[in-house]
């Protein structure tokens, strides 16, 4: 699964040191055209291993940081339309392929409902 930077992100980078995934990239380094600090969603694993997501934590602004659907098989044609029209850019290996939620499903929060995620909620701490 994975989390998603949305607008009222006002670009401080804070959160990209503290991703233990290495996840988060600054809008210039972004895969996609975005004027935002973008999370990879085929890399988040959102903080699985902590009590909250790190960089919800040291997020300055309320609602910049939301939650996004889970990054496993059953949102695969999600992630995959998403990559078409260009809201995120999944990674393409050379040897292993797409690294898509079916080829390469990463953990998530079962805390966290779908219904949750569909409602864009903000990432609390
Ligand atoms: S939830 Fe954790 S793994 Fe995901 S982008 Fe935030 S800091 Fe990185
Ligand atoms: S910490 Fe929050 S406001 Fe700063 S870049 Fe990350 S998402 Fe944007």
């Amino acid at each position: 699964m994975s989390v998603k930077i949305t607008e009222l992100c006002i670009n401080c980078n804070a959160c990209i040191d503290e991703c233990p995934a290495t996840a988060i990239v600054e809008a210039d380094d972004a895969p996609i055209d975005t004027e935002y600090t973008y999370v990879k969603p085929e890399k988040c694993i959102e903080c699985v291993d902590c009590t909250v997501p790190k960089c919800a934590y040291v997020c300055p602004s309320e609602g910049a940081i939301i939650w996004d659907m889970p990054y496993i098989e059953e949102f695969n044609d999600y992630y995959m339309s998403g990559d078409a029209n260009g809201e995120y850019k999944i990674r393409v290996h050379k040897k292993k392929g797409v690294f898509s939620p079916a080829n390469q499903p990463r953990p998530f929060r079962e805390t966290i409902s779908v219904e949750q995620r569909e409602n864009k909620m903000a990432v609390e701490i």
